[in-house]
């Protein structure tokens, strides 16, 4: 692990409590606040493919629930931790209260590599965990989706085995869902889309032009390569990508469907044609304007900080940057779009996938498309008045709006009983 490594939930805590000081929370609600609501361990057998049965270990936390039903994804990882799962739910707390959707914050995690999992492996693997989280998830009370390393085809054997054990189809269970079983358009790219929108409206704000924009891009999963392609679109240069192998570079641009093509013949982007290879350290630290973390936690910190280029960073990954590192840049000038806001438009889809669900009436992609533009533009605009009002950062103005409206609804809804 490396030194400059933080525990993500003493980061997670550390963002809070900056907030709770600038709020004036009282320290009873700063004590709820805290701390998540439930946490289930869940240790359980698989059969693998030889016949040996191996026993794998899975969270779900629910941070707060007061603003709605708990919502957050499931991540399947060998690093998965308590902790960070911990944080992850903290964050989906206040990423559904800034863009204002009526869930609270949970998350999800199975310590596992899926990569050496067999289709089948993988698939008893997903439905035995879903079988131990549902005592807590449910349509009405823990709504899960897809995060790193978990997709639509294992949301689909997550939501059958809960729709079995109740004995009819429950598809608002489960978000990020295939088309065919009751997912929502446009809820693959929604992530992305999102991420596109935020860097739209920072790069009007900086006086940034598009064609004039060069973009470095960290991971190449669901969030990462669909970012890469939707800012191309925007008229972007995206100079590097990379993936858990490592970065790709072309100061003159990178044609994204190829790198896409390519990663997916190859099962990585390493030795992409017509590009230099780099590390991701490297990458992180490239000449560009734009700079989007788009993989995992701990990426920019006291160590690099000094030397990232970008001048807007746009977190698409969740906890990308340290509290340290966030100083460092902020001094430096870096305009750092937070991961609560930029990332937010996966979970905003998410959100209209279970209304759809549960009216059993579907919208258009353009619908989709237009309702999430709206939303995610409105949140970017009152978290840039806020954060201009208190004359402090993006992540803090974030902080302050998100924060108020879950203690605003911990403090009507009361101390039980
Ligand atoms: P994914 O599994 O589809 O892709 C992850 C990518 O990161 C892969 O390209 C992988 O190779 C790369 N990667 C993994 N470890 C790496 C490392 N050490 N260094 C560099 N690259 C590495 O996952 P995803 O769904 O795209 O999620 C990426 C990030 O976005 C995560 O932080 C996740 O929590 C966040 N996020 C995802 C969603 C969503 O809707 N999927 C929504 C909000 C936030």
């Amino acid at each position: 692990m490396a030194i400059d490594f933080m525990n993500p939930y003493d980061m997670a805590v550390a963002q809070f409590d900056e907030a709770a000081d600038r709020l004036g929370l009282s320290q009873a609600m700063r004590a709820i606040l805290r701390k998540p609501k439930r946490e289930l361990i869940v240790n359980f057998p698989v059969r693998m493919d030889n016949g040996d049965v191996e026993m794998f270990t899975g969270y779900r936390v629910q941070h707060n629930i007061n603003r709605g039903p708990a919502k957050g994804g499931i991540r399947f990882s060998p690093e998965v931790s308590l902790d960070e799962v911990r944080a992850l739910a903290m964050w989906m707390t206040w990423k559904c209260a800034v863009v204002g959707i009526p869930f609270g914050g949970a998350k999800g995690g199975v310590i596992c590599d899926p990569h050496k999992l067999s289709r089948a492996e993988l698939e008893r693997l997903s439905r035995r965990y879903a079988t131990e989280i549902s005592i807590l998830i449910g349509p009405d009370s823990d709504i899960p989706a897809p995060d790193m390393n978990t997709n639509p085809q294992i949301m689909a054997w997550m939501m059958d085995t809960f729709s079995m054990h109740m004995g009819y189809s429950i598809p608002a269970v489960i978000t990020g869902k295939p088309l065919a079983i009751g997912g929502s358009e446009g809820r693959l790219e929604a992530t992305a889309r999102g991420v596109q929108f935020v860097t739209r409206e920072a790069m009007l704000d900086l006086g940034m032009l598009p064609e004039d924009c060069s973009v470095v891009v960290q991971g190449f999963g669901n969030v990462g390569s669909i970012s890469a392609r939707l800012l191309r679109e925007l008229g972007c240069k995206v100079v590097a990508v990379s993936d858990i192998s490592g970065g790709v570079y072309n100061a003159h641009g990178i044609d994204i469907h190829r790198a896409l093509r390519y990663s997916k013949e190859h099962g990585s982007l390493r030795g992409l044609p017509e590009t230099e290879s780099i590390s991701n350290a490297e990458l992180l630290e490239l000449p560009c304007d734009i700079l989007v973390p788009a993989a995992l936690e701990n990426q920019i910190t006291a160590k690099n900080a000094s030397r990232i280029k970008a001048r807007l960073v746009v977190e698409a990954a969740n906890g990308p940057t340290t509290p340290e590192a966030d100083r460092i840049l902020i001094d430096r000038g870096v305009m750092i779009v937070p991961d609560i806001l930029a990332n937010a438009g996966g979970v905003t889809v998410s959100y209209f996938e279970w209304v759809q669900d549960l009216q059993r009436f579907f919208w258009a992609e353009h619908e989709i498309n237009d309702r999430l533009e709206s939303i995610i533009t409105r949140a970017y605009r009152a978290v840039r008045a806020k954060a201009d009002e208190q004359d402090t950062n993006l992540r803090m103005g974030a902080y302050l709006l998100a924060v108020a409206r879950v203690a605003e609804a911990t403090e009507i809804r009361g101390v039980y009983p």
